[in-house]
């Protein structure tokens, strides 16, 4: 028969190994807490401060106190099964005490404690909303058109990208990159911008919607941190025509398909095919394929066609080229050429 039992050493009780669950418990240090908590936000955008830097995060203070309060509490690593309760009061609105009590399990024994944070809300306002505030701004986007003014849709279209720039950026976290104006001005779009970074992004996309070229215009305005501050101006220069523009070049008439790196890509309306043309070569503009009209294809006889002028009645002679397919009775769209009083027939 083999009757061993283990005791104790500290306390005497029964204990399986070395020293009991109470006295370990007794010797372990299982709770520290930090007395104060500061949290500095920005009252104007609530962006909090953590460290040196800022980031944006939509939080009611009651929650963030929580999480502040619950992470000033430390715990041994060996405690487990922890239940969280915490209370909070504010004496003034720079002050919340939280009052948290602990309750879980160590070693196999019960413990509960409490602890008080003081949580010191201060305001300070941030980087962004002090550059904003002080008219602060790297750069600025010019877009123009050669030749020509930015039409309503180019202007509208190039706000647009620039807003979701902006919103894409600050989603990124990258905080300065805002915008702090924007104005369609009698030359064109104005964007007054606070990084190169978004200057640059907005720019490109702009072009690579429309076509055209960006010049930069850098000028050093003063010294940060012992270094130069440029701002920079984004000269964006749409091309002279627009997609589905109808122009007319040695008596030719040709529609624009797209524009691309230095080429316009055209549509010639006599033979039916595709053509390109260096981006400074100039014709006359009859209007855009977004301003046709619709006529009715009267008679066609070998190679002309009747067209009925959908104003005045009147048959139009047009010639019949082949890749239009005309067939009478059918619908076409065409433009007027007020010059040579002619149908253009964009098919
Ligand atoms: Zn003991
Ligand atoms: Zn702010």
């Amino acid at each position: 028969m083999n009757i061993q039992k283990n005791f104790c050493p500290k306390c005497g009780e029964p204990s399986e190994e070395g020293l009991c669950g109470k006295c370990r418990v007794k010797e372990t240090e299982w709770l520290i807490c930090e007395p104060r908590v500061q949290c500095i936000h920005c009252p104007t955008c609530g962006s909090l401060k953590h460290g040196k830097t800022w980031t944006d995060e939509e939080r009611n203070l009651d929650e963030l106190a929580y999480e502040l309060a619950a992470n000033a509490v430390h715990l041994h690593e060996d405690v487990y099964d922890t239940k969280n309760e915490i209370e909070t009061y504010s004496p003034n609105p720079n002050r919340t005490v939280c009052t948290v009590s602990i309750s879980a399990r160590l070693y196999g024994i019960p413990i509960e404690d409490k602890c008080k944070v003081l949580i010191i809300w201060s305001k300070e306002q941030c980087n962004r909303c002090s550059r904003y505030a002080g008219g602060y701004y790297e750069g600025n986007i010019q877009v123009r058109a050669t030749g020509r003014k930015p039409d309503p849709y180019e202007n509208k279209r190039a706000a647009e990208i620039a807003y979701n720039t902006e919103d894409e950026l600050q989603e990124a976290g990258e905080r300065l990159s805002f915008l702090s104006q924007v104005d369609e001005t009698k030359d064109g779009l104005d964007i007054i911008i606070g990084s190169h970074h978004i200057g640059e992004l907005i720019s490109r996309k702009i072009i690579k919607e429309f076509g055209g070229k960006i010049t930069t215009h850098p000028k050093v305005v003063g010294e940060k941190d012992g270094k130069p501050l440029h701002r920079i101006t984004y000269l964006v220069r749409l091309p002279r025509y627009r997609k589905g523009d109808v122009i007319e070049i040695k008596n030719r008439y040709y529609e624009v398909r797209w524009v691309d790196k230095g080429f316009i890509n055209i549509f010639d309306l006599k033979e039916g095919i595709m053509k390109a043309f260096h981006d400074d070569s100039q014709g006359r503009l009859i209007g855009n394929v977004c301003d046709t009209e619709t006529a009715l294809v009267a008679y066609i006889t070998s190679d002309m066609a009747g067209i009925l002028d959908p104003v005045t009645y009147r048959n139009i002679e047009c010639a019949a080229y082949d890749w239009l397919n005309l067939s009478e009775g059918a619908e076409i769209r065409m433009l007027r050429d007020n010059e040579s009083e002619q149908f253009i027939l964009i098919g």
